[in-house]
């Protein structure tokens, strides 16, 4: 098995702190500052199931100036290559405006999308469920998982996941 999976999200929810976890290196810039990943970086994750070619996408958003529009469009090619896509958000910060046009985003793509919930280690569980609700009722995702990138939590069962989809 092998397979894509790109990563949307708004910038801050984990993107590039999931990638490392999983990949075990640095692959990816992360900061505090939002918007700091500029290219498309491919880490690959190779088991014995099989490997998946992960994409980490700057994010989309509402572009500001050029920069923003040229990443925005790399966001947008890159999902539509997938084969799943990681919709990660932020159990902290729930949905916040630039959620919107990803999630207007995501009807736009045919691959199946994940709902992956990170920084689950900041809030308790009632706050995880409210998040998920929020977020399902917006779009039917075709799976729910609460991890912790920075922990690990969960993100081993994550990689299984996918790799069921490839
Ligand atoms: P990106 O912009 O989506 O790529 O987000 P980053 O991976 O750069 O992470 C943004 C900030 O959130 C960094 O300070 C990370 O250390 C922090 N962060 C990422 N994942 C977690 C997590 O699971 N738990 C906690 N507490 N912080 C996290
Ligand atoms: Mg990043």
């Amino acid at each position: 098995k092998s397979g894509f999976a790109s990563i949307v999200g708004r910038p801050n929810v984990g993107k590039s702190t999931f990638l490392n976890t999983v990949i075990g290196q640095k692959v990816a810039i992360v900061s505090e500052k939002p918007q700091t990943t500029r290219n498309r970086i491919q880490g690959i994750y190779t088991c014995e199931q099989g490997q998946i070619i992960f994409i980490d996408t700057p994010g989309i958003h509402r572009p500001r100036h050029k920069l923003g529009e040229y990443m925005v469009r790399t966001a947008h090619a890159t999902a539509r290559e997938a084969d799943v896509v990681l919709y990660m958000v932020s159990a902290k910060d729930g949905m916040e405006k630039g959620d919107e046009e990803i999630i207007e985003f995501l009807t736009k793509t045919s691959a199946p999308v994940f709902l992956v919930v990170n920084k689950i280690d900041l809030v308790d569980q009632d706050e995880v469920s409210r998040c998920i609700g929020s977020f399902h009722s917006r779009f039917r995702f075709a799976e729910t998982w609460p991890i912790s990138a920075i922990m690990g939590t969960n993100v081993h069962a994550l990689i299984r996941k996918i790799l069921d989809y490839l």
